[in-house]
């Protein structure tokens, strides 16, 4: 968590969302610190069609040289594939995520899109077909509509309106004094986070990625919310290839595939019913969240 933050302006709402208190900002601060200028390659292709295959080749990566994060990891995900990545805290799931939409560079092996890799694609193409939906969402002052319409810039109200029944945000927007028209942001109405979830998924329908990067939410929304936002989710999951950074084991079961990161590596992978057959690493951390019910903290599997 917290490599999809951007940058400064975000300081604040850090303080108040971040998992992991203290030690959790002083992480994002380095992350903003030492993020590499990530530049286009002269040669550098624009996408023009991604069917959403991505593979990862021997990938290794550390920050700014630091410790290996990750290192040797393989996979190869099928486009409209849905995989959850779960593993212990600080396993390196966003890590692995954020090497997708280019975030960070791998600094072995490489990460492929429809065979290309990342690095031979303009940053613009790239993340125009990658969309993130994460816990902290990015909203600025203005109107529930613009703040929608931020994820295709044209939209049409008939677009616009779809995608709002999509996120199942019609009817809180109808009890807004100004319904789409409603101000938000600093000065404007306050949006509850479950609100404001729904709002960045109304606005990722409109901007229809061929991959989508979900970084669930660390903590538990009400069970009716939380209800809402996972079918929503599953719909825009729907024919894209998904990939989910797992907190929660209980909401990733029905996930074509499971892979289970730890120190780095992926130390398993497969369905749930064969991994908990299994009675490996993916059981114990199953049996440990289960053990803490309720309660929402990774557990280590070893
Ligand atoms: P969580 O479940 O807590 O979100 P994770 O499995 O997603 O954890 P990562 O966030 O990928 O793990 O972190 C992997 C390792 O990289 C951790 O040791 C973490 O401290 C370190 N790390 C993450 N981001 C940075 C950064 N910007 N700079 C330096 N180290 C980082």
């Amino acid at each position: 968590t917290g490599v999809f933050f951007r940058p400064v302006e975000k300081i604040a709402a850090v303080l108040e969302t971040y998992p992991k208190g203290i030690a959790g900002f002083r992480r994002y601060c380095e992350f903003i610190d030492t993020a590499p200028d990530i530049l286009d390659a002269p040669s550098a292709v624009a996408i023009t069609r991604m069917a959403g295959a991505i593979s990862f080749r021997g990938v290794g990566f550390s920050y700014g040289g630091g410790r290996k994060v990750l290192d040797g990891v393989d996979l190869d995900i099928a486009p409209g594939e849905t995989v959850a990545f779960v593993g212990p805290s600080g396993a390196g799931k966003t890590t692995i995520c954020s090497l997708v939409p280019r975030f960070y560079d791998a600094t072995a092996g490489a990460v492929l899109i429809d065979g290309l890799d990342v690095r031979e694609a303009t940053q613009a193409s790239l993340r125009r077909r990658i969309g993130v939906v994460s816990q902290d969402v990015f909203l600025f002052a203005g109107t529930i509509r613009d703040n929608i319409a931020y994820g295709r810039l044209g939209a049409s109200e008939a677009d616009i309106a779809l995608a709002v029944e999509r996120a199942h945000l019609t009817a809180t927007i109808a009890a807004l004094p100004a319904g789409l028209d409603t101000v938000v942001g600093e000065r404007g109405v306050k949006l509850s986070g479950g609100q404001k979830q729904r709002l960045s998924i109304a606005r990722m329908f409109l901007k229809d990625p061929a991959v989508l990067i979900l970084d669930e939410a660390t903590s538990a929304l009400d069970t009716e919310t939380e209800r809402a936002i996972q079918a929503s989710l599953a719909e825009l999951a729907a024919g894209r290839t998904t990939l989910i950074i797992a907190h929660r084991l209980s909401t990733i079961r029905h996930a074509d595939r499971i892979v289970v990161v730890a120190d780095g590596r992926i130390v398993e992978e497969g369905g749930h019913e064969a991994l908990m057959r299994r009675g490996g690493a993916y059981r114990r951390l199953v049996a440990a969240q289960t053990a803490g019910a309720g309660d929402e903290t990774q557990t280590a599997a070893e």
